[in-house]
């Protein structure tokens, strides 16, 4: 129900904390967070209050620079720490988090069962990630373009390989997703209040976009795969 990333210089572990606590108002039944480590991606989840996360996360280390987090509202398997996002296909080359619902999740997840993938939640989230790592081939945005040609339904999606550490890619169709512009970092969320704090300027993603975040850049394309130059920033005024 609410997604939140961040790409910078600054411990990424505190940054998505912070955001998810202010999406809290959308409401949820479980949260999570990936975090880019050295040799792996580091996640965290837990079904309940956002309080479990960060108790659950003082007591572990994350020192990486880039992560994503999630508020759940649970629509496809029961609440759950196993059903909480962040998800990861059967060898962990992609995590991601999601809101919204794939529809033809079923069908996908037929196919992907019968291409070898191991499936470890209930959820219709978890096709995703395996759908992209399936088409993987070292460029994230590409694998990520095709996946989203296959999923109906809702969704939006921030999702990273620990092959590429300085990238996050964010989709939206049919559910809300921002990028906030900041100085050497960047944030992506479901909504504006997550990090209006740091940054003003902000992208506005329209259905069909996808935007290419990195710590020192940001383009935005269209689900066609082209660029899309002239995309409009959009400033907050806080009075
Ligand atoms: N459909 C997904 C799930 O049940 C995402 C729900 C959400 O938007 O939080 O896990």
């Amino acid at each position: 129900c609410g997604i939140v990333g961040y790409i910078g210089k600054k411990k990424a572990a505190p940054l998505l904390l912070a955001g998810l606590k202010k999406l809290e108002y959308r409401g949820y039944d479980s949260a999570g967070i990936a975090v880019q480590e050295e040799e792996t991606i580091a996640i965290l989840k837990k079904q309940g209050k956002l309080n479990q996360l960060t108790n659950a996360a003082q007591n572990r280390v994350f020192n990486g620079k880039v992560g994503i987090g999630h508020t759940r509202w649970a629509t496809h398997g029961k609440p759950s720490d196993l059903n909480s996002h962040p998800h990861t296909d059967s060898h962990e080359k992609i995590v991601l988090v999601h809101n919204g619902i794939i529809e033809n999740f079923r069908e996908l997840k037929q196919e992907l069962i019968a291409a070898g993938h191991e499936f470890n939640s209930e959820t219709d989230t978890e096709v995703a990630a395996h759908l992209i790592s399936s088409y993987y081939q070292a460029d994230l945005k590409e694998a990520v373009l095709q996946a989203v040609s296959r999923l109906e339904g809702s969704f939006a999606l921030a999702v990273m390989s620990y092959q590429e550490k300085d990238r996050i890619i964010a989709v939206r169709k049919d559910s809300p997703l921002i990028v906030g512009l900041g100085e050497h970092e960047n944030f992506v969320a479901s909504d504006i209040p997550a990090y209006l704090e740091y940054t003003s300027n902000f992208y506005i993603l329209e259905d069909e976009e996808l935007a290419d975040i990195h710590q020192d850049k940001v383009e935005i394309y269209s689900f066609a795969g082209e660029l899309i130059a002239d995309k409009n920033q959009t400033k907050i005024n806080w009075d």
